[in-house]
């Protein structure tokens, strides 16, 4: 856990300080976080941001894909994959982790339109407002500059990920209630072209990997034209990192780099740059804007987050909002040991206008 410093009173407009850089991240299961962001977690872990991240299930529906571990499933299936969890953060370089509610409290909802939907302890079923309850806490301790999830169709369809898309942004906006605002919210994407290019590179490779077949770019969740993405992040230098956390939710993916395969056996690429859209807060414009393909891109999540005044640091206080409730979130620190269960129980928060039923209907891959 890297200590945090003391807030500095700085001058507005000055650059955030790498370490008072605060990144939250909110997930369905254990292995999207790799898979989505595994390069720009550890960039940041490595540079000293701060690295939430928050899980919402423990994925105990998941097919597993290695024979030998074939005869886990159900809560046995989810401890263990806290554990890959563990190890997959290990790899990382990410201490704080944690899971929604605390461990266990919502369940896997399975592939959108399988009677796994209707469980009522599933995450599909939980209410948004009290599931948001347990991730306002969480944000009024950590404070974070920067929140990444996924777009409103969970990135692909899957019940669990569209309903972590609204407990994050409904407990973005209870946080802002309660005294602070998260400056940047970005959704997870591909562009187009890019997953285009990479697809077109993997039909080259095909014959010699471990896997018979190709997904294809639709299969990649969060894809949309480039214009629509706003940030490139370029994890090159943690790709290693990335496939070692890949590698360590060794239930759902094969890894053969730089491709990978979930249980259907169709190989995808695994992307070392990862690719954001900002939904929340303003771009950044200067120099620090400027990617390699020129200002089309931001590179950092952080860029143009002025350090900040001493009143945006009071508003949150070092315990926040959160003292009178349960934390209602199980801790994953230290990175080795195994998460906790602590149930938290936060009352749900005030009523908003996003979606808050289980709705709409996506498709399973
Ligand atoms: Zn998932």
């Amino acid at each position: 856990m890297t200590e945090q410093p003391a807030p500095a009173l700085t001058e507005p407009g000055e650059p955030l300080p790498r370490a008072a850089r605060r990144l939250l991240l909110v997930h369905a299961h254990p292995d999207d976080e790799s898979i989505n962001n595994g390069a720009t977690m550890a960039r940041y872990a490595a540079e000293g941001a701060r690295v939430t991240l928050v899980t919402c299930t423990l994925g105990e529906r998941g097919e597993v894909v290695p024979p030998e571990l074939a005869h886990l499933s159900g809560a046995a299936l989810g401890q263990w994959r806290l554990s890959e969890l563990t190890a997959a953060m290990r790899a990382l370089g990410v201490t704080d982790f944690r899971l929604l509610g605390g461990a266990g409290r919502y369940g896997d909802s399975g592939m959108m339109g399988l009677p796994d939907n209707e469980d009522p302890h599933c995450f599909w079923r939980a209410d948004v407002d009290e599931a948001a309850g347990h991730l306002v806490p969480v944000i009024l301790e950590t404070r974070p500059q920067v929140l990444v999830t996924y777009d409103d169709n969970g990135g692909y369809g899957h019940p669990d990920h569209i309903q972590a898309h609204r407990v994050a942004m409904r407990a973005a906006r209870l946080a802002a209630e309660a005294g602070w605002t998260i400056p940047r919210i970005y959704w997870n994407r591909v562009p187009r072209p890019v997953a285009e290019a990479a697809f077109d590179r993997l039909a080259g490779d095909l014959p010699g990997l471990p896997f018979g077949r190709s997904a294809a770019v639709d299969d990649v969740p969060g894809v949309v034209g480039e214009e629509q993405v706003t940030a490139a992040i370029d994890g090159t230098a943690y790709a290693a990192a990335k496939a070692a956390a890949m590698r360590a939710h060794a239930t759902q993916i094969e890894v053969a780099e730089p491709y990978f395969a979930l249980s259907n056996e169709l190989a995808q690429p695994l992307f070392t740059t990862e690719y954001y859209e900002l939904v929340h807060g303003e771009r950044a414009h200067g120099p620090e804007a400027d990617g390699p393909e020129g200002a089309r891109f931001e590179t950092d999540l952080f860029a143009g987050i002025p350090a900040e005044s001493s009143a945006a640091s009071a508003a949150g206080g070092p315990a926040g909002l959160s003292a009178g409730s349960p934390a209602g979130s199980s801790v994953g620190r230290p990175a080795d040991g195994p998460a906790g269960g602590s149930t938290g129980n936060s009352p749900g928060g005030s009523a908003e206008d996003s979606a808050g039923t289980p709705s709409g209907k996506g498709r399973a891959s």
